[in-house]
């Protein structure tokens, strides 16, 4: 029974619980095992939880038992991306200069988690400072994609994705600044939403860039990444880009998608500079003909021009490492994590801050800041971020033209299925920064995005992405539910049950960190 208990979605499991039919220690503990049994081979979490998960899972089977009212998700566990901090929990954002850092206050979405009763199975593993499109770049060594364990699952957020493909949890919490949810969700065969800027609150999500930086609700299907979004969104006064609108109802939006099956007058807009050319054959092959399948439940589909996304990777490794430059300037040493002081001369606030930051940092987070560092200095400022800022208004004019003859845009979520490990050893950097073309543009003009499957290819998951104008993320959610009820394997299935469900011990090779 336990193994049972995780196969079933988030939806099934809140249904479960609130008919009696389990408890959530029963569920919980189903997970816990599953990660126990899994986790040395894949690497999804850096810290695991259980005895926290544990006491949620007990506290709201005892309020079920004396008849409180719950949240309709309380008992359902979900694993957090380990830049979301976490009261008593260490932090670490997969770096070494945060390795001991046990924080004391919780991020707001922590604090919504634990109100709703989630019990948090741990936290996941992720590119340090969600910098990378691998997860290879963590101190605390890489994850391994649960359908090919000699490939990358993605990221930054390559962790949680596994964590959700693997069955070790239902739900999964992620942070998508330039496509870290997305990219992984489709490196996975899972779903994952970067919601319109400002939907979800960043206070206590240790910031990487934060005019592009955004929570993303992630899981098996399209419904649950609804739910996970829905408990997760809403104004909060201590983030000052939050939305103060009412949180649209995104579970009905995905009904509103499932029981009306066809796509009769929707526009899916194509969008030209992000398909054919640069994208692999499979992956185009599986992106058409999931449009075929749109096209035959009555989806209009036209083509959509962005011009200026020739400009959007640009603006995007100017504005990005500007604003890790400056938000990462807090790890000096002095206040807290790691604190290393200088072999030999004075110890000073500025030998402290440079020896605590050499030891400290990966060498992908050194790159972005001494980029980013260069592009703010004096002379440079309007050369470069003042451009860079330009080519984001010229992006969201493109969108907005754009969505005035389509509901939604449709893309390829990467232009590969998961590469294999190594990549990032390559020296090319540039080559990782040009997957992301297709999910940046999305976080430049503040818009909300989801991958969902699109199928396979050569047996690897292939991601299909939507993006709506800002504030319609419950467009996303209703076409994004037709379109999985399209998708199916050979046999019917969901392309997420394909996934294989045991995994060798890792390779010597691929066991080291970055
Ligand atoms: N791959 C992108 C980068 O390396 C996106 C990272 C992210 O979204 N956190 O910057």
């Amino acid at each position: 029974m336990t193994d049972d208990l995780t196969r079933l979605t988030a939806a099934q499991l809140s249904a479960g619980l609130r008919a009696g039919e389990y408890s959530s220690a029963d569920v919980t503990r189903a997970h816990l095992d599953r990660i126990e049994q899994t986790d040395t081979a894949l690497g999804s979490f850096i810290t695991v939880t259980p005895e926290q998960a544990l006491s949620t899972a007990t506290d709201v089977d005892r309020r079920r038992a004396a008849g409180e009212e719950l949240h309709p998700y309380a008992g359902v566990p979900v694993s957090v991306k380990d830049v979301v901090v976490t009261d008593g929990v260490r932090t670490t954002a997969a770096s070494k200069i945060l390795e001991d850092w046990v924080p004391p206050y919780d991020a707001t979405i922590s604090s919504r988690i634990k109100a709703a009763g989630l019990p948090v199975l741990g936290k996941t593993n992720m590119d340090e400072f969600a910098m990378g499109s691998t997860t290879e770049h963590s101190a605390f060594g890489p994850t391994r994609n649960p359908w090919d364990t000699t490939t990358v699952p993605g990221g930054s957020s390559g962790g949680a994705a596994a964590s959700a493909a693997a069955f070790q949890a239902p739900l999964a919490v992620g942070t998508d600044t330039g496509g870290s949810v997305r990219q992984p969700a489709a490196f996975t065969g899972t779903v994952g939403v970067k919601p319109t800027y400002g939907s979800i609150s960043r206070y206590g999500i240790i910031a990487m860039a934060s005019s592009l930086d955004q929570v993303g609700p992630m899981g098996r299907t399209v419904a649950d990444a609804a739910a996970l979004h829905q408990l997760l969104a809403g104004h909060d006064p201590k983030d000052s880009t939050s939305l103060t609108d009412a949180v649209p109802d995104f579970l009905a939006a995905v009904e509103a998608g499932a029981r009306d099956g066809s796509l009769t007058g929707k526009r899916l807009g194509v969008v030209n500079q992000l398909s054919g050319d640069g994208y692999d054959a499979g992956v185009q092959a599986a992106f058409t003909a999931a449009l075929d399948l749109a096209r035959d439940a009555g989806a209009e589909i036209v083509e959509v021009d962005l011009p200026s996304l020739s400009y959007a990777l640009d603006a995007y490794y100017l504005i990005m490492p500007s604003e890790v430059s400056s938000n990462l300037a807090r790890y000096d040493g002095m206040r807290f994590g790691l604190r290393v002081e200088p072999e030999s001369g004075p110890v000073t606030a500025e030998t402290v801050m440079a020896a605590t930051r050499a030891a400290g940092f990966g060498a992908e987070v050194k790159r972005r800041i001494l980029l980013g560092t260069y592009a703010l200095s004096a002379g440079y400022y309007d050369a470069y971020y003042g451009s860079a800022q330009k080519v984001r208004t010229l992006v969201q004019r493109d969108f907005a033209a754009a969505f005035e003859k389509a509901d939604v845009l449709v893309t390829p979520t990467a232009p590969t299925t998961a590469l294999p490990f190594g990549t990032e050893d390559d020296a090319d950097p540039m080559a990782l920064y040009l997957g992301d073309a297709a999910t940046i543009p999305a976080n430049l003009a503040g818009i909300p995005g989801m991958s969902l499957p699109a199928g396979l290819a050569g047996g690897m998951p292939v991601g299909l992405q939507l993006l709506a104008p800002a504030r319609e993320d419950a467009r996303l959610y209703e076409v994004g539910a037709r379109l999985e009820a399209l998708v199916t394997n050979a046999n019917g299935a969901p392309v997420w049950a394909g996934v294989p469900t045991e995994y060798a011990a890792p390779a010597a090779s691929t066991t080291t960190s970055a």
